[in-house]
């Protein structure tokens, strides 16, 4: 269920990212959240209803299968895909719910548990600087309204990377702010964004990280991939050739760095497309091995081999590299080498950019 507590980001000025660009910041009125979430329960009343029209019992499952297949409209789409899921977890929007008065978005999360009490799953989105602002009596009291995860953007440790991208946001912040999420009981998953210091800061970008990890001592860590379209402020400064971009291998060796350092108690979790190597995940510390050992499979690879994997992966051909020994695959990605390539089997940086670009347009 998600449910749009603010509109948009009340920072918007990062410069690897475009989601809220152009949109103005707004906080909602808890009377207009509250409405949306009785609409939401309306319609879920109305599908039981349909439920034990239709023979089901009252199984909400089914009855939301029937409703998918012909939504009246867009709310009741929603609300049908949720209780087809399970109806058990809610995402309260947009980038920085913590930035709402904490008595209001008390009230709007107890509201919201008491209209719909199937779900006993609440998390959200926040900025590090918001949550460093907040008393820790603030954040028990959201923890115990049934707040149950913060995703945060990380996406540095390292101060004059965090500065270049225009974070708004000090190590230190991230540190305070994480810190202060983890001691309130709530979950913390803190996103990292592998490629951000480009060919020119990726070590300490690494190094740093990694230490600011090790002080917040999340539940999470999830990494992405750096990935730039023209839509995006960073473009720009790769045009004029400010910011130079880090391939794929050098991404790898930064990563490889990054997972060196840690020394967390975190789950690391690497499920998004735009990760070269999505099978690095595991339970720190006793994965690391396991984790460095995929690293280690990779950079291990003959290079026509690195270059199959990185093309087959940027064309979502393979999503892990025991997808090498599948032939069919193999041969597919070789026809789209041989077809992009002049002649010598290579395939540029700026074609697997391109192919990148795909993720996130
Ligand atoms: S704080 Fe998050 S949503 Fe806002 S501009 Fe930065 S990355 Fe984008």
């Amino acid at each position: 269920m998600l449910i749009r507590v603010t509109r948009n980001c009340p920072w918007n000025r990062c410069r690897f990212c475009r989601t809220y660009k152009g949109q103005k910041f707004q906080l909602r009125p808890v009377e207009e959240i509250k409405q949306d979430i009785k609409t939401a329960r309306a319609i879920q009343d109305k599908i039981k209803e349909l439920s034990w029209k239709s023979g089901y019992g009252g199984r909400l499952r089914d009855a939301a299968l029937m409703v998918l297949d012909n939504p009246p409209d867009q709310a009741h789409y929603n609300v049908a895909l949720w209780l087809y899921a399970g109806g058990e977890s809610a995402f309260l929007q947009d980038a920085n719910t913590l930035i709402m008065k904490t008595g209001e978005l008390v009230k709007v999360i107890r509201f919201l548990k008491e209209t719909l009490p199937s779900i006993n799953r609440v998390t959200s989105y926040a900025r590090s600087k918001t949550a460093a602002k907040k008393t820790p009596e603030e954040l028990t009291k959201l923890k115990k309204a049934g707040l149950s995860r913060l995703h945060i953007g990380l996406e540095s440790g390292y101060d004059p990377l965090l500065q270049y991208m225009d974070k708004g946001v000090t190590a230190a912040e991230h540190i305070a702010g994480g810190r202060k999420v983890v001691e309130s009981g709530i979950s913390l998953c803190e996103y990292v964004l592998l490629g951000l210091g480009g060919k020119a800061m990726w070590r300490e970008h690494a190094t740093e990280t990694a230490r600011v990890l090790n002080e917040i001592d999340p539940e999470f860590i999830r990494v992405r991939t750096l990935t730039i379209n023209k839509g995006i402020p960073l473009y720009n400064e790769i045009e004029n050739g400010n910011f130079v971009r880090a391939t794929d291998e050098e991404t790898i060796e930064e990563e490889k760095l990054l997972i060196e350092r840690l020394e967390c108690h975190s789950n690391f979790v690497s499920d998004h497309i735009t990760n070269l190597l999505q099978e690095i995940e595991g339970k720190l510390p006793q994965d690391k091995e396991k984790m460095l050992a995929s690293i280690d499979r990779f950079q291990s690879l003959s290079p026509d081999e690195k270059q199959n994997f990185i093309v087959g992966r940027r064309l979502c051909i393979y999503s892990q590299l025991d997808d090498l020994n599948n032939s069919h695959k193999r041969e597919a990605v070789e026809q789209v080498i041989r077809e992009t390539s002049q002649g010598n089997d290579q395939v540029d940086e700026k074609t697997i950019y391109a192919l990148m670009e795909g993720f996130i347009s």
